[in-house]
């Protein structure tokens, strides 16, 4: 940490906040016991999507440690993933604010412009998504030589260029800003780790819900598809087109 960081914005503890203050330790805890008693009450409602999912995998979820150390792994539907992993998002994310606000004067700057800016835009379909929706794509994949009239992305794409970009920065204020978004990031790594650790405790009752509300669903759809490939032979109305 060198420089700029310091003279604008003092010492930035990297990490102090968690190694010596356990009131913000003990506050992650309730925030991601909080966020998994949430996912636990969504649970029972989950059901095996019926429509055709995408096609490219989901940036939040694929290989994510969130999902490790919760012991959701690639073999869970990725709706039961998405629900967790975007909660617990939140809450890294409302922490490197935290600490953003208080630490990185530059960036924060940047930040706000940008959210001024966004508020000013007249079409905002990715905001205000409940936890499983947010951040999935908005449009279903393309089929091709079938082109959609107008995407929901578009659309947005559309309303965001309406808006005057932000006022080019200087080299130098560009050096000084890639150096706070390198502390933000740093930071975040260490909520990530520390809320992985908290998640493990919580392992045993995701995979016991997991056990009791996702897995009877996924043995019938397996049977009811069983039941499908055998039955062409006997009445003909099986799979269609089959
Ligand atoms: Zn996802």
């Amino acid at each position: 940490m060198t420089g700029d960081v310091i003279r604008h914005g003092g010492n930035a503890p990297i990490g102090a906040d968690l190694r010596d203050n356990g009131a913000v330790e003990r506050s992650l805890e309730t925030q991601v016991d909080q966020a998994v008693e949430a996912w636990l009450r969504w649970l029972p409602r989950w059901e095996p999507a019926t429509h055709r999912g995408r096609v490219a995998p989901c940036r939040r979820c694929l290989g994510s440690p969130v999902l490790s150390a919760a012991g959701l792994g690639s073999d869970v539907p990725h709706g039961v993933q998405h629900g967790l992993s975007t909660r617990i998002k939140t809450i890294v994310d409302n922490a490197v604010a935290h600490y953003t606000a208080r630490n990185l004067p530059m960036l924060q700057a940047e930040l706000d412009q940008q959210a001024d800016r966004n508020r000013s835009r007249t079409y905002r379909p990715a905001e205000g998504l409940e936890p499983e929706f947010d951040g999935l794509p908005m449009d279903p994949d393309p089929v091709p030589g079938a082109p959609f009239l107008f995407t929901i992305a578009g659309l947005a794409d559309e309303a965001d260029a309406a808006v005057p970009a932000l006022p080019p920065l200087t080299e130098d204020a560009k050096a000084a800003l890639r150096q706070e978004v390198r502390l933000a990031d740093e930071y975040a790594s260490m909520v990530g780790r520390e809320v992985c650790t908290i998640l493990l405790r919580h392992r045993l009752r995701i995979q016991t819900a997991v056990a009791q509300y996702v897995e009877p669903q996924i043995a019938a759809l397996l049977d009811e598809l069983t039941r499908s490939l055998d039955a062409p032979f006997d009445s003909g109305d099986g799979l269609p087109g089959v």
